[in-house]
C-alpha cells in the first residue's frame, strides 16, 4: 500500500502588505545598533519585532536566517568613544554587553549573523570600485560619492524633505565637494578623530550606508527577504542601502519586504537623549516583568508610531495574565484557531487579533501562541 504523504502549501507572509512567498529558508537583515548608548524602548521596540518576525516565520515553517548588523564604525560612536578616552572598537565591544543583556532578558533571540561594520572595510572598498565602475558614484578629494540626485523622487519625498533628513542623519547636503547635496559618501576621505584605512582614494572610512551594504551582501548575496528597521531608518538610510545595492549588482528590488517598526514617542515627542527624554529599557525591567513590556511593545500594529505611557505596561500585563489563565485551562481546544492563528500571523503580523482568539479558544492554542510570541 502506498504511503500518503500530506504536505501543506507553500508557505507566505503578508509584510507591509507585500506578500512574500517563501520555502524554508526566509534571509532578514535588520539594522542593529550603533553602541556609543545606553538601550531605550524604542530600540527595544525594533528588535523585539525582528525577533517576532522570526518566530512567527519558524511558525509558518519556514527557516529564518537573521542578520543583525553593529554599526561599530560611525561618526558619533568615535566622539562618544574620545569623550571616554576609548579606541573606538574597544568602546564599541564593550557597550554592547547591557544591550545584549538587555535583549535576553526581553526574549529576544540572538540572531544568526552579527556583523561588525569594522570588519568589512574591505568589501566596502569593492562595493565603491563596483559603483564607480557602472557611474553610480564618483570619487573626488578622497572619498567616494554615491550619485544621490534622484533619491527624492525613488523614495517618493519632496526634493526639500529629503535634503532635511539627509541633513538630520549626516548626509552632509552642504558638503561642497558633492555635485548634488544628496550625494553621500560611499568611502569618506580621512578626517582628525576618526579612524582610518587605506584604499585606493587614500586613508578614509565606510560610510554608513555602505557599510550596511557590504555586511547584508556578504551575509546573504545581493538580495533579501525582508529587511527590517526602525520606520526612522526609511530614509535616508534604508532608501541608499537598496539604490546602491541595486546598482552595485543589477539585481531589483535589492528587498522583497520591508518591516520599519513605528517609532516610540513619549507625549508625542520622539525619544532622543537631547531631549532627556529616554525611557530605559534597563529601567524598566526592573520595575516590571520583561513579558508584560514584551507585550506592550508586540499588542498593536508593528508599523503604527505610539507614544509610551507607563500605564501601557500595567494593561500589558493584565493582558498577559489573560492568555497565561486561557493556556492553563485543561480544554483540549480547537484545532483549527492554531490554524487561523498561523494565517493570521501570516497577514502583517496582527498579533492583538491572534491574541484574542487564543485567549477565547484558551488551551493548546493559547499555549502554542504564549510559545510563538516569545512570551514564555
Ligand atoms: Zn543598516
Amino acid at each position: 500500500m502506498a504511503r500518503i504523504h500530506t504536505v501543506g502549501g507553500a508557505p507566505a507572509a503578508v509584510i507591509a502588505g507585500q506578500r512574500v512567498e517563501l520555502l524554508d529558508r526566509a534571509r532578514v537583515y535588520a539594522c542593529g545598533i550603533t553602541p556609543y548608548d545606553v538601550t531605550h524602548l524604542g530600540h527595544a521596540a525594533t528588535f523585539a519585532w525582528v525577533d517576532t518576525l522570526g518566530r512567527v516565520l519558524r511558525f509558518l515553517g519556514v527557516d529564518p536566517e537573521v542578520c543583525r548588523n553593529v554599526t561599530d564604525v560611525d561618526d558619533v560612536l568615535d566622539a562618544a568613544a574620545s569623550r571616554a578616552g576609548a579606541a573606538y572598537d574597544t568602546f564599541a565591544a564593550i557597550q554592547q554587553f547591557p544591550f545584549e543583556r538587555d535583549m535576553t532578558a526581553l526574549n529576544v533571540r540572538l540572531p544568526e549573523h552579527e556583523p561588525r561594520a569594522h570588519r568589512y572595510v574591505a568589501q566596502v572598498i569593492r562595493l565603491a570600485s563596483g559603483l564607480l565602475d557602472v557611474g553610480a558614484a564618483y570619487a573626488r578629494e578622497g572619498s567616494v560619492y554615491f550619485r544621490g540626485a534622484g533619491m527624492a523622487s525613488r523614495a517618493g519625498l519632496e526634493r526639500a524633505e529629503a535634503l532635511r533628513l539627509s541633513g538630520e542623519y549626516a548626509g552632509r547636503p552642504d558638503d561642497p565637494a558633492k555635485d548634488d547635496p544628496l550625494d553621500v559618501a560611499v568611502w569618506q576621505a580621512s578626517e582628525a578623530g576618526h579612524p582610518a584605512w587605506d584604499s585606493p582614494w587614500g586613508p578614509g572610512r565606510p560610510g554608513w550606508h555602505a557599510g550596511c551594504v557590504a555586511m547584508a551582501m556578504s551575509v546573504f548575496g545581493p538580495a533579501v527577504d525582508i529587511h527590517a528597521g526602525g520606520a526612522d531608518l526609511r530614509f535616508p538610510h534604508h532608501a541608499y542601502h537598496a539604490a546602491m545595492a541595486e546598482a552595485f549588482t543589477g539585481v531589483r528590488p535589492y528587498a522583497r519586504a520591508w518591516l520599519h517598526a513605528g517609532i516610540v514617542t513619549i507625549g508625542g515627542a520622539k525619544m532622543a537623549k537631547s531631549a532627556g527624554n529616554l525611557v530605559l529599557l534597563e529601567e524598566l525591567l526592573a520595575a516590571h516583568p520583561a513579558a508584560a513590556i514584551r507585550l506592550m511593545i508586540l499588542d498593536r500594529p508593528w508599523a503604527q508610531s505610539w507614544d509610551y505611557q507607563p500605564g501601557l505596561i500595567d494593561a500589558a500585563a493584565a493582558r498577559l495574565e489573560s492568555l497565561y489563565k486561557a493556556a492553563g485551562r485543561t480544554v483540549s481546544g480547537d484545532p483549527a484557531a492554531v490554524d487561523e492563528m498561523r494565517r493570521l500571523l501570516a497577514a502583517d503580523l496582527d498579533v492583538p487579533a491572534a491574541l484574542d482568539l487564543a485567549i477565547e479558544t484558551g488551551g493548546g492554542p493559547a499555549r502554542t501562541l504564549a510559545g510563538v510570541l516569545g512570551l514564555t
